[in-house]
């Protein structure tokens, strides 16, 4: 003998009398759910442009170009919409966890271009003192000087740096020579690791 189905009876009454359980968006707004992974956007001000997040992009929606731009090196960082996949491997590896986050944006089709859909935000970088070439960020560097505290006085670079942004050593203009003789002095300048092997072996 079969018996009646009485939670799907229960269940069939209760959509009878409340209405279905689905959403009716467009009609009405729909808000979605607490944990939902919609479009993710580059916050600049806790972003230090390390590049992380484009590194464990796996769909390519996240890249970083180093360029020059009016005799300044500078990192851009550009989000695409059309190539995430939503999968919030950016937020859960951003170095500061603040410097991209995912919204609970996802009725995102658009009518616009391509090109006006990307998210671009630029981070200046420190160039080495002895050939010019661009390091790190600077808002990265300063990152590393506030978690390591007095470690920093370990390192002369990231001394020379803490000094600088408290104003308490002048700034150098960086060398930008091919070839150079390295001298003692330049021990105690902000170098790139080549740099910084040279110095201290030549010198
Ligand atoms: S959510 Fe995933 S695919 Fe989209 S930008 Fe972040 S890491 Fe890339
Ligand atoms: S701070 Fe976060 S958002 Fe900015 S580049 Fe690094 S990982 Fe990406």
């Amino acid at each position: 003998m079969r018996y009646p189905k009485l939670r799907e009876l229960r269940e069939a009454i209760t959509a009878l009398i409340k209405g279905p359980y689905t959403a009716r968006f467009p009609y009405k707004p729909h808000k979605p759910f607490e944990r939902f992974r919609g479009k993710p956007y580059f916050y600049e001000e806790d972003c230090v442009g390390c590049s992380a997040c484009v590194q464990v992009c796996p769909s390519g929606a996240l890249e970083f170009m180093d360029v020059n731009k009016n005799g300044r090196a500078m990192r851009i960082l550009t989000y695409r919409t059309e190539l995430c996949i939503f999968c919030g491997q950016c937020q859960a590896n951003c170095l500061t966890e603040k410097g991209i986050m995912l919204s609970n944006e996802f009725d995102l089709a658009t009518t616009e271009k391509r090109q006006d859909l990307k998210q671009e935000i630029q981070k200046e970088l420190i160039a080495c003192e002895c050939c010019g070439e661009p390091i790190i960020p600077y808002d990265q560097y300063l990152w590393v000087v506030k978690k390591l505290g007095p470690l920093v006085f370990a390192n002369p670079s990231l001394m020379l740096f803490y000094l600088r942004s408290l104003s308490l050593a002048p700034d150098i203009v960086p060398a930008q020579k091919k070839e150079m003789e390295f001298l003692r002095a330049d021990r105690i300048k902000i170098l790139c690791p080549r740099c910084r092997r040279e110095a201290v072996l030549k010198s």
